[in-house]
């Protein structure tokens, strides 16, 4: 039996317009500190949801059902079956997807991907952290994968007073190839950025290869998951980052799919954009997040504004502008009015010709906004 908590009117009124994250002031009576799944109720002791409780979290109590029920394995097999299920159209495209995105999901504070035959879990909350075992037993029973991994070291994890620790739950592999759009990678799920690679990006990878012709450039490319999409429809590509390591990846990734065309530069590419010479028909631009919070949003906009003005000085005529932003700062707003005014600054006249989110497995919630964090926008450079 899973013990009960009363929340305030406000915080009812909240839950009932689809606010999933509750804090500890929303409580009125008794705040217990240790992790569980609760019952939150109103002052007349009616029902209104279940809960993850995480004490230490900012965000006290995570909704994950507006019924009552007896939470037992069973439940989270449901849950986990029936977004697995939800991906099905994905697997025409990849065998790499989000199979949990947390809240979305119904499982807050609890991220699953699976790449191929690896799967990777990440828990960024306390109250999570006790149903770990469960689903991991769970994946291992419904989907036998060759591997779980958790990738549990990640800063937030600190915040929630949980160790920060990585690596086998299940199984013994930790690389693997998956597929893409007819392109094959390798993960290592242990080591990659994110829970191993950028699952979200997907759509836009795919857009940027419908865009791509000519001369294209992917700045910041990582792995080259990019790079090795558009070099199906660009002449030439250029991808430019400054890891020396993900260089290393990228050009393996391009060699396992026959890509002659790519060139890749170890490079600032703040550096790069200035000094380049080139024109090209297509570049995407993916900063990694400048802005960590709002107090950072001058800044961030800031190296947006220098990076974009640059880029647009480099694209051809009818050429395509495409920038991805990961920082939940640089809202899509930001992007384009960043955009536009960097455009009227040089004198290059651009129209808006696609505007993204997160790939479907990241989808995103109505009543909690921090569900929607990734934006890409392309324009034409008409002249
Ligand atoms: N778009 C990629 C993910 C990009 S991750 C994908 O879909 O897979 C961000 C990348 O930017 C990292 O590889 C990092 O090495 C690189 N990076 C960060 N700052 C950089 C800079 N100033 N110049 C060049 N590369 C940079």
């Amino acid at each position: 039996m899973h013990s009960s908590i009363t929340i305030s009117n406000e915080a009812v009124r909240r839950c009932r317009k689809g606010e999933l994250w509750l804090e500890k002031k929303n409580v009125v009576g008794r705040k217990p500190n240790i992790p569980q799944i609760v019952h939150l109720i109103d002052k007349k002791k009616n029902f209104i949801a279940m809960a993850l409780l995480s004490p230490a979290s900012r965000y006290y109590l995570r909704i994950f059902s507006l019924l009552k029920k007896d939470v037992t394995m069973e439940l989270w097999k449901e849950k986990i079956l029936a977004a697995y299920k939800k991906r099905a159209p994905l697997s025409k495209i990849t065998n790499a997807f989000r199979v949990v995105h947390a809240e979305s999901d119904g499982i807050p504070g609890v991220v699953i991907d699976k790449y191929n035959d690896v799967w990777a879990m990440q828990i960024t909350c306390g109250g999570a952290e006790g149903i770990k075992g469960q689903l991991a037993e769970i994946i291992s029973g419904e989907f036998s994968p060759a591997a779980i991994i958790e990738k549990n070291k990640i800063a937030i994890r600190e915040s929630e007073g949980l160790p920060l620790v990585e690596g086998l739950l299940y199984g013994e592999k930790e690389k693997t190839v998956i597929s893409e759009g007819g392109e094959l990678f390798e993960v290592d799920v242990r080591t990659g950025q994110k829970t191993g690679a950028y699952l979200d990006y997907r759509a836009f990878r795919l857009k940027a290869r419908e865009f791509a012709r000519g001369l294209a450039l992917d700045a910041f490319s990582y792995q080259g998951w990019f790079a090795c999409q558009i070099a199906n429809s660009a002449n030439r590509v250029i991808a430019v980052d400054s890891s020396a390591l993900a260089i290393k990846m990228a050009e393996d990734n391009a060699k396992r799919n026959n890509h002659g065309n790519i060139e890749f530069i170890r490079a600032d590419v703040f550096d790069f954009l200035k000094n380049c010479e080139l024109k090209f028909d297509f570049i995407h631009l993916d900063p990694p997040s400048f802005a960590k919070g709002g107090g950072m949003l001058g800044a961030a906009v800031f190296g947006y504004k220098k990076m974009i003005t640059d880029a647009l000085r480099l694209v051809a005529a009818d050429g395509i502008l495409m920038v991805s932003s990961c920082s939940h700062a640089i809202t899509e707003g930001v992007i384009e009015r960043t955009v536009e005014s960097c455009a009227k600054e040089s004198g290059a006249e651009c129209e808006f010709v696609y505007r993204g989110i997160q790939d479907t497995d990241h989808p995103v919630l109505r009543g909690h906004p921090e569900s929607l964090y990734l934006k890409a926008l392309a324009v034409r450079v008409v002249r």
